[in-house]
């Protein structure tokens, strides 16, 4: 039997991009996932598939497991033999409880690793635009905090010492008996004056920030109704957060906007927004799956070079067809000297990729407007053309192209089918809280979102790549609030900012 490991990873305070390297590593070679309500589970998909993922809950109060429970099972899976990815908000040995689950994993004799994280006691602060320690305020820094154990009622917190220590001052939990805690301070001798910022889901699209003193930041978390996950920084510190704010005043700040598309394809536009400051999360709702008729698609990709041109409508299309030309030929120079025409810029990158030069790419990146680019270069007439497509796709360039004259062959590439499972939690997301906006990069995505039959939400805006896709939109009965200009993704950013840049 191989032997176990566990790792204690810490996943870091909630943005995605402040996960480890190291601690991306233990999720790809993990056997076995286990994680809490800290955790952010867009970290799900760099899981191989197939992965046993346990969620073990622990929000203060509403354990879904108990401690001992975890520590049980992480032990027991790590003596099976499996790799164990435990994966911790923040930093594992920071009031995590992972010094615990280390000695458990110790005491049992697994082998276990520790991999620390960004916490949210400095990164919290940080995303507030705070800086725990400045050389003109403090030279110090205390982490403590407001409730050892969540299971106990009463805290031993030392006022005291806490008081009569310099520099900045960082709680993590106890939000929730704040009045109690600022009181204790203030009692002990700490400056009613004291500046005092609350950071809640920092570092995340929903991060919200207060800002008190010592003698006025109970009252005004409870107006507030300010809950938890908060850090609390106490100190000087905190006035320079009207210079630093930087998190806060990115562009599309506090905006949830769901991505629909592809599992393979979501992270571009998810990463440009979530850069944006924008709460983007992905609601995979198609999938990409290879021809269904193998043999036909094949042989056609197989003569290729046959015809006179090669026409790409989707960058889909375009890896369909040279991972099937390059399983056939080992030589590019096997194309022969079949001109290549693709629609919009993100077809041409993809054509690109595969050191490919575009013949022709239409102004507009409609399949109407092929024809015209097409039509300049060269007469339709008996022109030979090959045109690899997904299954189902509209008849208007085919049938155009045949009007005119042209010898069409259209072979289906690649088929779109609607993703059923939802490893990251997006459809699931959506169905519960809805979004500002939700996004549509082709027609397939409004089609399979039309599908899922999720609630209506108001205030959601539905955005659209280009008029193809919003003609689709419109059919389902989404209301089109956006449409790209430039049908790309730049394309649709761009439209995304203008439009609450007029909000
Ligand atoms: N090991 C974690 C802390 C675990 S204790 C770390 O290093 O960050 C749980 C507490 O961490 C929460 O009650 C809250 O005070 C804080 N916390 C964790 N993530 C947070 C976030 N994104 N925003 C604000 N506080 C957070």
């Amino acid at each position: 039997m191989p032997e176990g490991i566990c790792f204690l990873v810490g996943a870091g305070p909630g943005d995605p991009l402040l996960l480890t390297l190291k601690g991306r590593d233990c999720i790809e070679r993990a056997d076995v996932l286990v994680y809490d309500y800290l955790c952010n589970p867009a970290f799900l998909r760099y899981a191989r598939s197939g992965v046993d993922k346990i969620y073990v809950g622990k929000k203060a109060g509403s354990h879904t497991m108990r401690q001992e429970e975890i520590n049980e099972l992480i032990v027991s899976k790590t003596l099976e033999g499996k790799t164990v990815t435990r994966l911790k908000g923040g930093d594992p040995f920071l009031f995590g409880r992972g010094g615990e689950e280390a000695e458990m994993l110790q005491a049992a004799g697994c082998r276990f690793e520790i991999v620390p994280g960004v916490t949210s006691a400095i990164a919290g602060p940080a995303y507030a635009g705070i800086p725990v320690t400045h050389r003109a305020h403090n030279t110090m820094l205390t982490i403590f905090t407001g409730h050892e154990d969540p299971n106990k009622a009463e805290t031993s917190i030392d006022y005291k010492a806490l008081a009569s220590m310099p520099g900045t001052k960082v709680m993590l939990m106890g939000i929730d008996r704040l009045a109690t805690i600022t009181a204790g301070l203030q009692d002990a001798g700490m400056k009613a004056e004291t500046p005092v910022a609350l950071v809640r889901w920092a570092t995340t699209a929903q991060q919200e920030t207060l800002v008190g003193t010592l003698a006025d930041i109970a009252a005004k978390a409870a107006d507030a109704s300010f809950k938890a996950p908060a850090v609390a920084v106490f100190g000087d510190v905190v006035n320079l957060r009207h210079k630093l704010n930087w998190f806060e005043s990115l562009p599309l700040f506090g905006k949830r906007i769901a991505v629909t598309r592809t599992r393979q394809q979501a992270g571009e536009l998810v990463g440009r927004l979530r850069e944006l400051g924008a709460d983007a999360f992905e609601m995979p709702t198609i999938r990409i799956e290879p021809a269904p008729n193998k043999r036909e698609f094949y042989e056609s990709v197989a003569y290729a070079h046959g015809y006179d041109w090669l026409i790409f409508t989707s960058p889909n299309g375009v890896d369909a067809f040279f991972t099937a030309f390059f399983e056939i030929y080992r030589d590019a120079r096997d194309l022969g000297a079949v001109r290549i025409a693709a629609i919009g810029p993100a077809t041409s990158a993809r054509v690109h990729f595969y050191r490919f030069q575009v013949d022709v790419q239409p102004e507009k990146y409609v399949a109407e407007e092929i024809i015209a680019a097409l039509q300049k270069e060269t007469s339709l007439d008996n022109l030979k053309i090959l045109l690899p497509r997904a299954e189902g796709a509209r008849d208007v360039l085919p049938n155009e192209l045949t009007r005119l004259g042209a010898i069409i062959d259209e072979v289906v590439a690649y088929r779109t089918v609607p993703e059923t499972s939802d490893e990251t939690g997006g459809i699931e997301r959506y169905r519960s809280e809805g979004a500002d906006m939700v996004t549509f990069t082709s027609s397939s995505t409004a089609e399979n979102f039309h599908a899922l039959d999720l609630p209506p939400h108001a205030g959601v805006s539905f955005a659209s790549i280009g008029p193809v896709t919003s003609q689709t939109m419109r059919q389902f009965k989404m209301p089109v609030c956006i449409e790209a200009k430039v049908h790309d993704i730049p394309g649709l950013i761009a439209e995304i900012l203008e439009f609450y840049s007029k909000k």
